[in-house]
């Protein structure tokens, strides 16, 4: 057995229902050189207190998750069952649910094992694995699923560390059918098109759920710009919730046709909804130029991004990107501003988009917020908690 020794520091933190640990938490290490990614580790303070145990699981964001801090736990695919079958308690409703088929059923650390997570869309499953070391343990995790889901045809996995990260290879099919292609689901009554087995990218963020539902409740003849579009699912949520008119700008040459089809999996009319390849920072010129006006902006950035104007990165750049979404907003209107940028606090964000309303013509009220939804638990790292979403009214 190994046995970390943590300092104080780090003690506090996973008392407080932080699971991340880094190299630097760890005060003997070098007693371990070269820890396999997959070892169990018992976490003990300086004065031998057990304070865990900690998965050893090197990623990007840290070296090691915490599982568990009850000394009679042990690692093994009992433990693993025991932390799925929580976590499908805490998704009765959406499981129960015959109007929303997708929704993420394991949120790594939030669930108690960090470094990956289980996406269902309808009779299929995507696991994003974040890090080798609980990649190892794949056979537990796919039994589990199959022992708790019945309904599960197949289980994609998608390998997200490591030299896998961009490679094709990247994304098998584990168990069970290959999903039909096309393939859709359904979300509060919408038709989604997804796409598995490609990439760890499917067509739909499911944690926007709710994002996507509040703009549809309210889109009745509005008209609504969607920045950074993707496979337009705002625009999509606006339209079956009867938006007038809905533009979808993305840079991506594959977004125009994942979004068309989203929309006549709807059997929605095209007219009145404008798809356009293009820059958002060269767009934003052009809308201002000739003084177009919206209903409804939303503004849903990727963290970075290279564009022909530069180099976008929101911690520095989302407060004048709002202050562009702003001029484009009709007084009477609303601006939803997210990042998933998990380096970019709540807080910070929240601060940048008040401080672009101070230099925006009009007056702004922040009138709704978001985070992740019941199916994305966070702990209580701050990186587990990214998801950032403020919605603005402008006065009329
Ligand atoms: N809002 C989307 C998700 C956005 S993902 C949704 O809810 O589904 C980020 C998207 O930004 C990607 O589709 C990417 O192609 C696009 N993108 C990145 N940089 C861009 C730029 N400079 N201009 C336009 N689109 C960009």
């Amino acid at each position: 057995m190994i046995d970390l020794i943590i300092r104080p520091q780090a003690s506090q933190r996973i008392r407080q229902g932080q699971r991340l640990l880094q190299e630097d938490d760890i005060d003997n290490l070098t007693a371990y050189p070269q820890i396999p990614d997959g070892s169990v580790a018992t976490l003990i303070s300086p004065d031998q207190t057990f304070q865990g145990y900690a998965l050893v699981a090197r990623q990007h964001k840290g070296f090691a998750w915490v599982f568990s801090r009850d000394p009679e736990d042990t690692w093994g695919p009992g433990l693993v069952k025991d932390r799925l079958e929580a976590a499908k308690v805490l998704r009765e409703d959406l499981l129960a649910s015959s109007e929303t088929t997708a929704f993420r059923l394991f949120n790594g650390e939030g669930d108690g094992i960090g470094g990956w997570t289980a996406d269902n869309y309808a009779d299929y499953v995507q696991i994003n694995w974040y890090s080798y070391g609980i990649y190892r343990f794949k056979d537990w995790i796919i039994q589990a699923l199959r022992e708790l889901y019945p309904h599960i045809q197949g289980i994609y996995s998608t390998r997200r560390f490591g030299d896998w990260d961009q490679a094709s290879e990247a994304v098998t099919l584990d168990w069970g059918q290959p999903a039909p292609s096309p393939y859709f689901i359904l979300e509060n009554g919408i038709r989604y098109e997804i796409s598995l087995g490609q990439d760890w990218m499917t067509g739909l963020f499911l944690d926007q759920r709710e994002v996507r539902r509040f703009i549809r409740d309210q889109a009745q003849g509005q008209t609504l710009l969607n920045l950074f579009s993707y496979t337009g699912a705002f625009s999509l949520a606006a339209a079956v919730g009867g938006a007038q008119a809905t533009t979808s700008v993305d840079i991506a040459k594959r977004s125009l046709p994942k979004s068309q089809a989203n929309f006549q999996a709807n059997a929605l009319d095209l007219a009145g909804h404008d798809f356009k390849v293009m820059d958002v920072f060269s767009y934003l010129d052009y809308a201002q130029g000739k003084q177009l006006d919206f209903d409804w902006v939303v503004c849903d950035p990727p963290s970075f991004s290279r564009s022909g104007k530069g180099y976008f990165q929101a911690e520095k750049d989302y407060g004048f990107l709002a202050s562009q979404v702003f001029a484009l907003t009709r007084p009477g209107g609303m601006a939803v501003f997210s990042t998933n940028h998990s380096a970019y606090s709540r807080d910070a964000f929240r601060e940048d988009l008040l401080a672009a309303t101070k230099t925006s013509p009009g007056t702004y009220h922040l009138i709704q917020s978001f985070g992740q939804p019941q199916d994305f638990p966070a702990s209580a790292d701050p990186s587990s908690q990214y998801l950032k979403v403020f919605v603005f009214y402008r006065e009329k």
